[in-house]
């Protein structure tokens, strides 16, 4: 038995499926979890010592790769203060400052734990400032496991068969309506047939979460149009795509204002942090300055605070970061298209910037009808014969993969020619 296998096993007597995260479990894929012992630039280690590239990147955040020296100095100098105060500091504004410098749609801010709490906050928000109670969300969408969003929700809750949860009461449901991605139409409908009544239409503008989808041409600008026709707020969850498509996430690159972002863990260089902020006017709406309550004792940990400003002033500083990002993606993806070339393949690639899912399907992947036509049992031999040539994937086919700067030419290589062989072993 491997150190894994054992732990495994223990954990599972202990914590609800051994894990406490889903798809962490590695039940779409079959086989035993991987426990992680360390991690540093593009590589992680088990508990047996193996060592395997890195291509989950902590669900995204570590876009500079494992343990990166800025954001360890700063942690190390911030722990000599003590951990947590539970009152203002100075690294918050310096915090908040960075965040409304780089997001171009954010004017005001508000640092929370984890990108739940974020959307919770968010659509709660987003209710108090319109005095309505629906929300539009997307099929295959993912934005943490807050009642409202566990509606036809993607990542670890298809992963597990359970997108409509057990637990969510039926008035909740009630106020969740949902849409195909990329389907302006239907959500045109939706609103005509709830006439003021949608408080926010809630997106992922380019999804991870039911592997990497992009938005159709003209998608996020129909968005942006129907919601200012109709007084409904537009949230852009950019928890996955925050200062990872772009320094100022995908608004930036799309060229379009949501009015409330919500972020995560990327802004505590990989500590538990998320955050929600936009328009000025909505913001002031947020407890005390306004009657919309939200908390947290925790809220701009002052280690989390510090691991994230590194982190972000590197990337604000560093816009050369972004430009590698996008090679390594299209090394990567180029080489797997050369490669189901030449084994006559022609599984679909979706792929923007360090984003890409190789779907185990031909139809192209557009919103999450699509996403479910791929050959599942597939995909887990496909994962676990990468794993073999140690290649870290996300142990489910609806999640996108991460890359970091960390990644050498050569080590892409590495994944590509791995891919190649996994690809012929399964097929
Ligand atoms: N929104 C999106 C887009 C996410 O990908 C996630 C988590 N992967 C969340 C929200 C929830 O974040 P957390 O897991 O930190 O609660």
């Amino acid at each position: 038995m491997t150190t894994s296998e054992q732990l495994f096993e223990k954990a599972k007597t202990l914590i609800p499926g051994g894990v406490n995260s889903p798809v962490r479990a590695f039940r779409a894929v079959g086989g035993n979890p991987l426990f992680i012992k360390s991690a540093k630039g593009p590589y992680i280690f088990d508990e047996d010592g193996n060592r395997y590239i890195e291509l989950i990147n902590s669900w995204g955040p570590m876009v500079l790769g494992h343990a990166f020296e800025p954001v360890e100095e700063a942690v190390r100098e911030a722990i000599q203060h003590s951990f947590s105060f539970g009152a203002p500091t100075r690294k918050e504004v310096e915090m908040a400052e960075l965040i409304i410098d780089m997001v171009p749609s954010v004017e005001k801010v508000r640092m929370v734990n984890s990108g739940t709490e974020a959307t919770m906050a968010a659509v709660r928000v987003a209710r108090g400032f319109t005095g309505r109670d629906k929300l539009i969300k997307f099929e295959g969408c993912y934005h943490g496991h807050g009642d409202s969003f566990l509606i036809a929700a993607g990542s670890g809750a298809i992963t597990m068969g359970t997108p409509d949860s057990p637990g969510v009461t039926k008035a909740t449901a009630l106020d969740t309506l949902t849409a195909p991605f990329n389907d302006l139409y239907a959500v045109e409908r939706l609103i005509d047939a709830n006439a003021n009544q949608i408080a926010a239409v809630i997106l992922e503008p380019v999804v991870g979460n039911m592997g990497c989808v992009l938005p159709e041409p003209g998608f996020l600008q129909g968005l942006r149009d129907l919601c200012d026709k109709n007084g409904i707020l537009l949230i852009f969850d950019e928890v996955m795509t925050g200062f990872r498509l772009a320094k100022g996430g995908a608004q930036e690159r799309f060229g379009i204002r949501p009015d409330l972002t919500t972020l995560g863990k990327i802004i505590g260089g990989g500590m538990p942090v998320g955050a929600y902020g936009g328009r000025r006017d909505i913001m002031d709406v947020v407890s005390p300055a306004g009657p919309v309550y939200q908390a947290g004792t925790l809220s701009g940990n002052p280690i989390a605070m510090s691991a994230g400003l590194a982190m972000l002033r590197h990337l604000n500083e560093h816009p050369d970061v972004y430009a590698r990002l996008e090679e390594l993606g299209t090394r990567l993806t180029d080489g797997f298209r050369a490669s189901m070339i030449k084994l006559g393949l022609d599984f679909t690639i979706n792929h923007l910037g360090s984003m890409y899912t190789l779907f185990m399907t031909e139809r192209p992947v557009a919103n999450f009808v699509d996403a479910k036509t791929c050959d599942l049992p597939l995909f887990g031999r496909y994962f676990n014969a990468m794993l073999k040539r140690g290649i870290y994937l996300a142990p489910s086919q609806f999640e996108s993969l991460f890359l970091s700067v960390a990644l050498t030419d050569e080590l892409v290589d590495q994944v590509i020619w791995a891919n190649e062989e996994a690809l012929k072993e399964v097929i």
